[in-house]
């Protein structure tokens, strides 16, 4: 195989996501250890309700159960967006990536996070949208545009579209 491949699918792996709405800090915490996961990157606009997920209140959580916690808050999807595209999710999807690609602050953020998961670890999304559908959440799109950036250092075209991040990545690999 490709050495390429393998980094790439490497690199894919080691991004899960998954959501916080309706699920209470025991579940969370179960979830995150059957998915292995060494580091939460929270990327909610909203971060402060419920409490228990407050920032302060979710790395003390984390912390206990040897969990490390980094909050992207400019990697959220603002409500500004959310209300422009309505039910629309390919716009959606559309403005929430034209924003982490050409705002200064997102940007930044987006090659932080990039450069943070260098590390042997897994990485875990997540974000307060009630959904674990690609085609509606953000933590997806997010993913999407980390897949394509690693392409890119990696020398193969960056705009694939990953509707399924697993199923989609995974016949190129072979
Ligand atoms: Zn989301």
């Amino acid at each position: 195989m490709d050495k390429k491949y393998k980094d790439l699918a490497k690199f894919t792996q080691k991004f899960t996501t998954t959501h916080l709405k309706g699920v209470k800090p025991d579940r969370f915490i179960e979830t995150l250890e059957n998915l292995n996961v060494n580091a939460v990157i929270d990327v909610r606009f909203w971060n402060i309700f419920p409490l228990y997920y407050h920032p302060k209140n979710m790395k003390d959580l984390l912390e206990i159960h040897g969990i490390e916690y980094v909050l992207f808050q400019k990697l959220g999807n603002p409500t500004e967006l959310r209300r422009r595209a309505g039910n629309n999710f390919l716009f959606a999807k559309r403005l929430y990536q034209e924003f982490i690609r050409n705002k200064p602050e997102p940007k930044k953020q987006f090659l932080e996070l990039f450069k943070l998961s260098r590390l042997n670890k897994t990485y875990c999304l997540i974000c307060y949208c009630p959904t674990n559908d690609p085609k509606l959440c953000h933590r997806f799109w997010l993913k999407e545009l980390l897949i394509n950036y690693k392409r890119v250092q990696l020398g193969l075209s960056g705009d694939i579209e990953v509707q399924n991040l697993t199923q989609k990545l995974i016949p190129e690999v072979i």
